[in-house]
């Protein structure tokens, strides 16, 4: 049997964790990123230590493997067609294109997944910007349509806001506003889709954030009610569906007091809240990514245990010493080098036995 070699974009932890997934399968990773001390190139049989639009290296870079996928969405989309021509892109382009931009991944998501969205409206001018703080009652949240990840790149809007001061601030990006939703609860699902269409759905999670980074994943969900896990579920697929989605999507949602989901945002790769499914899952959220890259059969997303993930978080990575030896504990470290302010270095699963309804990370 001819081993197969995936090609990886982007080298950071999610990169690395697909790598040692795809090692599992005995499928080789390249891996592809300019940073030249990226976590996933420890683990990659071959680097590409070149600029992401550094066309000739891409081209090489896909002749070189049977199918690629990516771990961050900020992927010039001319390098994603030019992978794409070339090879298969899991997710495809396209895919990736929708989600890298806030105003068409809304629009997409409103307009033709019909799925419900925050109110939201495009800014390009400070006269958009002053209309839409109207419309929404200036309780809204102004944020950068792209390269926008862990809060960066918005600013929560108030009564007493001077548009201007704002409007500078962010000056330079393209904008939207989002019209703030009071949820109960941050929701998120994650799914794989495979060549033929089949889909593997993972059990709805909730999600905690500290600083606007993710701070803590309890799998399943707390105390979900059937009709809106199930809701959550119908949507998720629906938005799967809508993108002709092959490889691996997380959804993430808002749960609203009356039990309403509101879609937030979609990332086309395997997504932090989805590092539980490496201890409490048939088959983790990196493995079910190789798969359909590589056009085998999805595993199973069966939960065998409850999981409360929490991320290691700059020095937060000191708490490795405490869990290192503690017979639940599952520890990953990232292998980066230098600790900082709010860099994701690590993170621990704590492995619960299914249904004992216990949500908390420590003992
Ligand atoms: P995002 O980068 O869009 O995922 O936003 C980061 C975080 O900001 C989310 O996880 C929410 O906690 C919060 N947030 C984003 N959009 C809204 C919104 N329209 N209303 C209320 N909170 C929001």
């Amino acid at each position: 049997m001819k081993n197969k070699v995936l090609g990886i974009i982007g080298g950071g932890q999610l990169g690395r964790m697909i790598a040692l997934s795809a090692s599992h399968l005995g499928v080789k990773s390249y891996v592809f990123d300019p940073s030249n001390n990226s976590p996933a190139f420890d683990i990659a049989s071959k680097i590409f230590n070149y600029k992401y639009d550094d066309i000739e290296a891409i081209k090489k870079f896909s002749e070189s493997v049977d199918s690629v996928v990516y771990e961050f969405e900020n992927i010039p989309i001319n390098t994603a067609k030019i992978v794409e021509s070339i090879c298969p892109l899991r997710p495809s382009a396209k895919v990736l294109e929708i989600s890298q931009d806030r105003l068409i991944e809304k629009e997409f998501l409103s307009n033709i997944a019909k799925v419900k969205t925050a109110d939201f409206r495009n800014c390009p001018t400070i006269q958009d910007l002053e209309s839409a703080l109207k419309d929404f009652n200036y309780s809204a949240i102004l944020k950068t349509r792209r390269f926008g990840y862990d809060g960066k790149g918005q600013i929560k809007i108030n009564n007493n806001i001077n548009p201007e001061e704002v409007w500078k601030t962010l000056e330079g990006h393209e904008l939207i506003l989002e019209k703030f939703i009071p949820f109960k609860r941050e929701l998120s699902i994650i799914l794989a889709r495979s060549e033929d269409g089949k889909t593997e759905i993972y059990d709805c999670v909730q999600n905690k954030h500290k600083n606007h980074i993710l701070d803590e994943t309890i799998a399943p969900a707390p105390n979900l009610d059937i009709k809106v896990e199930e809701k959550s579920k119908h949507i998720a697929l629906r938005v799967a569906k809508a993108l002709k989605l092959i490889g691996l999507l997380a959804v993430e949602m808002f749960e609203m007091h009356d039990g309403n989901i509101i879609v937030n945002e979609i990332a086309p790769r395997p997504h932090n809240s989805g590092h539980w499914t490496m201890d409490g899952c048939v088959t983790s959220q990196f493995e079910q990514s190789v798969r359909a890259a590589i056009g085998w059969p999805l595993g199973s997303s069966k939960r065998n245990y409850d999981i409360v993930m929490k991320n290691l978080v700059g020095n937060e990575i000191e708490l490795f010493n405490s869990y290192i030896n503690e017979p639940n504990y599952k520890v990953y470290l990232y292998g980066k080098k230098e600790v900082r302010d709010g860099r994701k270095m690590g993170h621990i699963n704590r492995i619960i036995k299914k249904n004992s309804n216990t949500y908390e990370f420590k003992s």
